[in-house]
C-alpha cells in the first residue's frame, strides 16, 4: 500500500499526508447470553485460529447494483479444524446476516453474533472439515465502508471497489480476518452487462447472461490469500490490454473513459512489465500470479493498494491533464515499483501478524527506489530517497512519539497506526544501510531463500533474518536489537578543538539518542568529509560504537573549513553541523557540485535550523542564492519547502514577510525570464502557496486569465482550482464567482471535488465551521475530498480562525481513528497541531495530552510526533539571533 501523494511540498515541517483508515468496528454486542469474544480481532484469538483452523476457502456471491446502499451477498466458507480447544469464533461486522448454517443445521442469525463475531455454536467444534453457509447485507457508501462506491457527477457512472486492508474484510463478509489464515476465493459477480468486473483472478469462461439481462460472472479460484488482499472492483471502465511479455504477465489497464485520453497507458503497462521482469530476475522467484491488473479508481484514499494480480491506484496519482512534472512523473514510477514490489513481499509471503507491517513496506519502498535505479537510470533515485523518504523518517523518529519498526499489536483494531513514516520511510531506510553492510550477493541471497522458503504461507521478521544468517550474513543480533526492536535514531556531529597553531588538537564524532530513551548509543559506521581551508576535501571512515569516537587521521591537520557526516547519505542517523561547519557551509553550499552532496548538506544545514542552533534568516538567504542556480526538481522542492517552512513558521513577522516577498521575486522572476524549462508548474504551484499580497494575487488572476501568459506553464484542472486558494483567501472579489465557473466547466474533470478541496480557504467563520462538521461525518463527502481540503481549510494567514478548532479536532481523536482510513488520522493531527506556530497551540496540545493521560497510546504517539515540530517553531521563534 502506499499513502497519497502531498502535491506541495511539506509546509509545516511535517509532510502533509492524508491517512485514511478503515473502519469501525460496530460494537454493538448483538447477543446477549454470552460474553463471547472482545470487540476487534485479538493476538489470543488469532493465535487460537491459526493453530486449530486450515484449508480455508471461500465461495463468495455478491450482487452489484447502480445506487445500491447496502450489497447483497453469500458465503460457504469451508474449512478443517485441527483439533482446538475454543469454540468456533467467525468475524462479521456487516449491516446483517440474514442467513447462516454451519455442517447442514440452521443457525438463528441473531443468537450467533457476538460483537464483530459469529460464534455459531459454543462448544468446539470437532476435528475434521466443517462448512459454514451465510446471507449477509454489508454497507455501501461514498466513504467509511468496505465497499466504496464513487459517483460521477458528470457522467452519471458508479464505479465500486472492495478497500478490505488492515482488517475490515469482516465488515463486508464472515471470515476468519487475521493474515495468516490464507484462504483460495471464489468469487461470483452479478451486476450489469455494461460494467467491467475485475477481480484477484481472471474471469472464469463467458459471463451468464440473466433475463433481466445482467451477468453473472465467475472467476477462477485464487491461490492462497490473506483476506486483505482479496479485492474487485466494477464500474464501466475502459480496459487497455496487453499480452505476457517474458518474466511479465498480462496486463490490463482499466480507467474511467474520460480520462483515458490523458493517459499513458503503453508507458503503464511498460511500467508493470519491466517491473515484474526486473524483481522475477533480482528475488529469483517468478511472477507469481496468473494476471496484473491496474485498477484506477478516483478518489481511492491510498496512492494505490497492491491486491494480489489487481492493484488498485488513486487515479490521480497515475493519470494527468498536463505534462506530469518531474516529481510526478517519478513519482508515478515509485507507486508503480512499489506496487509491484509486493506482489511477492506481501501477497506471496504475507506477514503473519500486522506488527511486521514494516517488512511489507519497508521492502516495497526499498525496491521501488531500487527498480528506479535500474528501469530509469538518470533519475538520481537515491538522491531523491534522501529527500523523500530520509527526511521524513528523521522527523518522526526525533520525537518522542516514534516507535521501533517492529511494532507490538495486541488487537488488529489498532493495524491502522501501525502504518506511518517508521514503516514507510525508516524500514527502507535501515534495510538499505544493512544490503550495504552485507552485500548485493548475501541480502540478495537471504531474500530468494525467504521468498521460495515460505511461499503461498507467511513469516515473521526472524525468518527473514535467519535467511540472511544462512545467506552468510552476521552481527544480526546487533543489528535487529538497535534497528527493528527500539525506536529513535541518534543525532551526530563532529566536535573539535585548535591548538595555538591553528592545528586540531583533538577530533570526535559524537552522537547522543534524540527523541526516546532507552540506551543512549547506536553502532554506527560513517565517513566524514573533511574539506581543507584550500578546498581540497578527503573523506575519513569513522566507527562510532559508544557516545563519542576520536579521530585520531585529523589531528595536527590544519583547521578544516568545514566538516560533513554522512556525505553519501549510507547511514541511517541524524546529523547535524558544528557550529564552525555550519556558518562556512552556508558560504560554500552553492558551490558544492554533486546533487547528492549539496542536498545532504543543506538537509544538515536544515536539521540544525530545526535544532535552533542555527539562525533561520541565514539559512533563508542561503536557500535563495542555491535555489537561483539549483535545476533538479527534487532539490528545488527541498529548498522551497524549507524556505517556505521559515516564512510560514520560523521567522518574525516583518523578516518572514521580507523573505516572502524576496522569495516569490525570485520564483515569478525566473519564471517570466523562461529560465525554468521543465520546472514551470512545481514553480507556478509554490507561488501559489505563498501568494498573500494584492500585487501576487493579481499576477496569479493575470497568469489564470491569460493576459500574462507564462511561456511552458501549463495548467491542468485541479492547477486552475488550487490557484484560487489565494484569492478566496484574500477575499478577492471575484474569487467565488471564479470557483462557481470553474465548477460547471470543469463538472467533467472531477470539479466538484476540487472545488470542495480548494473552498475551504475561503476566509470566514461559517465556512470553516460548516468544513469541520464535514469532516466529521462518516459518510459524506469522500473522504479524499475531505482530506485533501485539510491543507485549504488551514491556508496560511488564517490562524486566528483556525486555531480555535484545535480543541474540537483533539477531542474528535477517537471518531477520525475509528471511521477514517488508514492515513487520515495522522494528517488530520498534523493540519490542526502543526497548521499552527504559537506558542498557545503548543499550551494547548500540551494541556490536551496532560488532561488526558491514559488516551489511547497509539494515538498519542501520533500527538506527540505532530507536537515536535511545533515546539521546534515555538522554541525557533523566541530566540533572539545575535546580528
Ligand atoms: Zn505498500
Amino acid at each position: 500500500m502506499t499513502r497519497p501523494r502531498a502535491r506541495h511540498a511539506s509546509v509545516s515541517g511535517v509532510t502533509i499526508l492524508a491517512l485514511a483508515l478503515g473502519c469501525v468496528l460496530a460494537v454493538t454486542a448483538r447477543s446477549s447470553a454470552t460474553t463471547g469474544p472482545a470487540p476487534g480481532i485479538s493476538r489470543e484469538l488469532a493465535r487460537e485460529r491459526a493453530r486449530s483452523i486450515e484449508h480455508v476457502r471461500y465461495e463468495l456471491a455478491f450482487e452489484l447494483t447502480p445506487g445500491m446502499t447496502q450489497a447483497e451477498g453469500r458465503v460457504r466458507l469451508s474449512f478443517e479444524v485441527r483439533g482446538g480447544a475454543a469454540p468456533l469464533v467467525l468475524d462479521f461486522g456487516g449491516d446483517a446476516l440474514t442467513f447462516a448454517e454451519l455442517d447442514g443445521a440452521e443457525l438463528d442469525p441473531a443468537a450467533i453474533r457476538v460483537a464483530d463475531h459469529l460464534v455459531p455454536r459454543p462448544r468446539p467444534l470437532a476435528p475434521g472439515a466443517h462448512v459454514f453457509r451465510a446471507r449477509f447485507r454489508a454497507p455501501v457508501a461514498p466513504a467509511g465502508a468496505p465497499l466504496t462506491v464513487f459517483r460521477d457527477d458528470a457522467s452519471g457512472a458508479e464505479y465500486h471497489y472492495t478497500l478490505l486492508v488492515p482488517a475490515d474484510a469482516h465488515r463486508l463478509f464472515p471470515c476468519f480476518d487475521q493474515p495468516d489464515i490464507k484462504a483460495r476465493f471464489v468469487l461470483e459477480l452479478t451486476a450489469p452487462a455494461a460494467w467491467t468486473l475485475v477481480a484477484n483472478q481472471p474471469p472464469q469462461g463467458e459471463p451468464v447472461v440473466r433475463p433481466d439481462g445482467r451477468v453473472v460472472q465467475r472467476f477462477d479460484e485464487t491461490p492462497p490469500l490473506p483476506t486483505y488482499l482479496f479485492a474487485f472492483a466494477a464500474g464501466p471502465f475502459a480496459v487497455v490490454e496487453a499480452p505476457a511479455q517474458p518474466g511479465a504477465p498480462p496486463t490490463r489497464v482499466l480507467v474511467r473513459p474520460a480520462k483515458l485520453g490523458s493517459l499513458a497507458s503503453q508507458r503503464l503497462i511498460r511500467m508493470h512489465h519491466d517491473a515484474s521482469a526486473a524483481l522475477a530476475r533480482y528475488f529469483d522467484v517468478p511472477y507469481p500470479f496468473a494476471k496484473l491488473d491496474a485498477v484506477l479508481l478516483p478518489s481511492f484514499p491510498y496512492g494505490g493498494m497492491e491486491h494480489a494480480g489487481a492493484i488498485f491506484y488513486r487515479e490521480d496519482s497515475l493519470v494527468f491533464d498536463h505534462h506530469p512534472t518531474d516529481l510526478e512523473d517519478a513519482n508515478r514510477s515509485t507507486l508503480v515499483y512499489h506496487e509491484v514490489s509486493h506482489q511477492w513481499f506481501g501477497n506471496l509471503v504475507t506477514m503473519e501478524w500486522f506488527d511486521d507491517l514494516w517488512l511489507k513496506e519497508g521492502f516495497a519502498n526499498l525496491m521501488a527506489y531500487r527498480l528506479l535505479d535500474e528501469l530509469e537510470p538518470g533519475r538520481q533515485a537515491w538522491l531523491r530517497f534522501h529527500q523523500r523518504l530520509k527526511q521524513r523518517a528523521y522527523r518522526i523518529d526525533v520525537t518522542p512519539g516514534t516507535t521501533p519498526i517492529w511494532q507490538e499489536l495486541r488487537n488488529l483494531a489498532d493495524a491502522k497506526s501501525a502504518y506511518g513514516e517508521i514503516v514507510y520511510d525508516k524500514a527502507p531506510a535501515v534495510l538499505r544501510e544493512l544490503s550495504s553492510r552485507l552485500g548485493d550477493d548475501v541480502f540478495r541471497g537471504g531474500l530468494t531463500r525467504y521468498l521460495r522458503g515460505h511461499a503461498w504461507a507467511n513469516a515473521r521478521w526472524k525468518d527473514l533474518v535467519g535467511a540472511w544468517s544462512a545467506a552468510g550474513a552476521d552481527g544480526l543480533d546487533v543489528w535487529s536489537r538497535n534497528w527493528v526492536l527500539r525506536g529513535g535514531l541518534p543525532t551526530v556531529r563532529a566536535t573539535w578543538s585548535l591548538d595555538e597553531g591553528g592545528r586540531v588538537r583533538t577530533f570526535h564524532v559524537e552522537q547522543r539518542a534524540s527523541g526516546v530513551g532507552g540506551a543512549p548509543t547506536w553502532p554506527l559506521d560513517l565517513t566524514l568529509l573533511v574539506a581543507a581551508p584550500d578546498g581540497r576535501r578527503r573523506e575519513v571512515a569513522v566507527r562510532c560504537d559508544g557516545p563519542s569516537a576520536a579521530v585520531p587521521e585529523l589531528v595536527g591537520e590544519p583547521a578544516p573549513a568545514w566538516v560533513l557526516p554522512n556525505p553519501s547519505d549510507s547511514a541511517y542517523a541524524r546529523f547535524v553541523l558544528d557550529e564552525r561547519s555550519a556558518a562556512a557551509l552556508l558560504d560554500a553550499l552553492p558551490g558544492l557540485d554533486a546533487p547528492l552532496l549539496r542536498a545532504v548538506a543543506f538537509s544538515a544545514l536544515w536539521e540544525t535550523v530545526r535544532d535552533a542552533d542555527l539562525d533561520p534568516a541565514r539559512f533563508g538567504a542561503t536557500a535563495l542564492t542555491l535555489l537561483a542556480t539549483e535545476r533538479f526538481a527534487g532539490s528545488r522542492a527541498q529548498i522551497v519547502a524549507a524556505l517556505t517552512t521559515t516564512i510560514e513558521r520560523y521567522l518574525d513577522a516583518e523578516s518572514a514577510t521580507r523573505l516572502r516577498r524576496a522569495l516569490l521575486a525570485a520564483l515569478t522572476g525566473a519564471l517570466e525570464r523562461g529560465e525554468l524549462e521543465g520546472l514551470e508548474l512545481d514553480t507556478f504551484r509554490a507561488i501559489v502557496r505563498l501568494a498573500r499580497d494584492p500585487a501576487d494575487v493579481a499576477w496569479i488572476t493575470a497568469v489564470l486569465d491569460g493576459t500574462h501568459p507564462i511561456t511552458g506553464l501549463e495548467l491542468g484542472a485541479r492547477d486552475r482550482f488550487e490557484a484560487l486558494a489565494p484569492l478566496l483567501a484574500a477575499g478577492e472579489p471575484s474569487a467565488a464567482a471564479r470557483l462557481d465557473t470553474l465548477r460547471r466547466e470543469r463538472a467533467a474533470e472531477d470539479g466538484a471535488w476540487y472545488a470542495y478541496a480548494v473552498g475551504a480557504a475561503v476566509g470566514s467563520a461559517e465556512t470553516k465551521e460548516r468544513y469541520f462538521a464535514g469532516y466529521l461525518n462518516a459518510n459524506e463527502p469522500p473522504e479524499a475530498w475531505a482530506e485533501d481540503s485539510l491543507e485549504f481549510f488551514h491556508w496560511p494567514g488564517q490562524e486566528a480562525l483556525t486555531a480555535p478548532y484545535l480543541p474540537r479536532a483533539l477531542d474528535s481523536l477517537g471518531w477520525v481513528k475509528e471511521h477514517r482510513k488508514i492515513f487520515f488520522l495522522p494528517a488530520w493531527i498534523d493540519a490542526f497541531v502543526n497548521g499552527e506556530s504559537s506558542p498557545e497551540t503548543l499550551a494547548a496540545v500540551d494541556g490536551f495530552l496532560a488532561s488526558h493521560p491514559n488516551f489511547e497510546a497509539d494515538v498519542r504517539r501520533k500527538v506527540l510526533q505532530s507536537r515536535d515540530s511545533l515546539a521546534r517553531a515555538v522554541k525557533i521563534r523566541a530566540k533572539r539571533w545575535p546580528l
